[in-house]
């Protein structure tokens, strides 16, 4: 079975084309500047990449032009093949629990959800219509970024604030990547062979999250009612003191959005090395000995240590740690920083095993009381299954 995997963003359109049950990728591309006067698109297939220009003047078109190219490419053979699409979503709110198939009920209940996830929800939304479009008779399911965190008690979720806000205006922990989350569980309860695992999953890419899951239910997650709350990440500050906003808002005579703006896009590591929000560059300036760079990483580490720690506690000692995206999978740096900044919790890294980038592979010692996992994530795949699933 051949189903899109898509994720569509204001100006972009992201898709994986995958065999199941094989995970076999068939193709992946992205479309980019969709509706701006250089529109591009890249498509990566069997070794070969397509990369041309043309005028995408709005998401319909480039889904056009992406099934085009897959029957001109014999990447497919009939549009028929093609038996699912599932679309990344942002927000769910509270009342998407589980992935959806989507039609134009369901879509204008999630539209519900978009000022929550303004910068996300209408484009995702816009790309599944462009493929009800051209695609009419395929089926196209929604896969949320918040519904795997919608087991937290509302001990967990809620905030420690005036009780109508969160009954009124909907304000309370939602949590993201939850999509990465729940692949990573069910990826190291698949290998370790157990349901009733108790795991703290760190998703440290550009963004970051982590997630402390107990048999499949999320107890807690490090992001909130946005994306901005939690760790360190790229460019988001994580957890401030919240009087920080209207303190700086006197001092500089920014807004309330522009103060926002900068905690989301100039803070994180960028904000504290004015370098950049790469941890590559980052890296390589701690190595030649720029300050804020060493700074910055040991912030970076100690903000992600100190939540594995509470996460530990909340789980009543976790079972396994996972580290995955970007950093995660690729930074044998940082692992060795946040690893360092957990002994307390008996735990030890095999420097040796953890000497390699983007695999599936233990890190810890046998000793170690928790062991250490880095388990590469796949959004795209999980999205693809549980489209196979809703569509079986
Ligand atoms: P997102 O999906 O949130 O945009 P990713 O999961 O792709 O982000 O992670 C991007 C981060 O991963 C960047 O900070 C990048 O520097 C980091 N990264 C990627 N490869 C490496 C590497 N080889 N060493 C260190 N960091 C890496």
């Amino acid at each position: 079975m051949k189903i899109l995997s898509v994720n569509a963003g204001s100006s972009s359109l992201k898709f994986t084309l995958i065999e199941l049950p094989s995970r076999e990728v068939l193709a992946s591309g992205l479309f980019e500047k969709i509706g701006m006067n250089n529109s591009q698109y890249t498509i990566k297939y069997n070794g070969e990449k397509i990369v041309k220009e043309c005028e995408l003047k709005d998401h319909s078109i480039a889904v056009s032009k992406l099934i085009d190219e897959l029957l001109d490419n014999k990447i497919v053979n009939s549009l028929e093949e093609i038996e699912g699409v599932g679309h990344r979503i942002l927000h769910g709110g509270q009342e998407f629990t589980k992935s959806i198939l989507l039609d134009e009920d369901i879509l204008k209940r999630i539209e519900k959800y978009n000022e929550l996830g303004p910068l996300h929800n209408p484009a995702n939304i816009m790309g599944v219509r462009a493929f009800m479009k051209v695609l009419p008779k395929v089926k196209n399911v929604g896969v949320f970024d918040t519904t795997f965190h919608q087991t937290m008690k509302e001990e967990n979720y809620l905030y420690p604030v005036p009780y109508e806000w969160y009954t009124k205006y909907g304000i309370r922990k939602y949590g993201f990547h939850g999509t990465s989350h729940r692949f990573i569980y069910k990826t190291i309860s698949e290998y370790l062979k157990r349901d009733n695992l108790k795991v703290i999953s760190c998703h440290i890419g550009n963004g970051g999250s982590l997630c402390a899951i107990d048999s499949g239910n999320v107890i807690d997650t490090s992001m909130g009612f946005t994306p901005l709350a939690g760790i360190m990440m790229g460019t988001r500050s994580g957890d401030i003191d919240p009087s920080i906003i209207p303190f700086v808002m006197n001092k500089t005579g920014l807004t309330a959005e522009e103060v926002v703006n900068e905690l989301n896009k100039k803070s994180g590591l960028l904000g504290v090395t004015g370098i950049s929000s790469d941890s590559r560059d980052i890296e390589q300036a701690a190595n030649e000995g720029d300050e804020k760079a060493i700074l910055a990483q040991k912030m970076y580490a100690q903000k992600i240590a100190n939540y594995i720690a509470m996460y530990n506690n909340l789980l009543n000692g976790a079972d396994v740690i996972t580290l995955t995206a970007g950093v995660g999978e690729n930074s044998k740096t940082m692992r060795e920083m946040i690893i360092d900044r957990i002994q307390s919790l008996g735990v030890k890294l095999d420097k040796t095993k953890n000497d390699f980038r983007g695999e599936f592979r233990l890190i810890s010692t046998d000793d170690s009381k928790i062991p250490v996992y880095v388990v590469p994530t796949n959004e795209e795949l999980m999205i693809a299954i549980d489209t196979m699933e809703l569509i079986s």
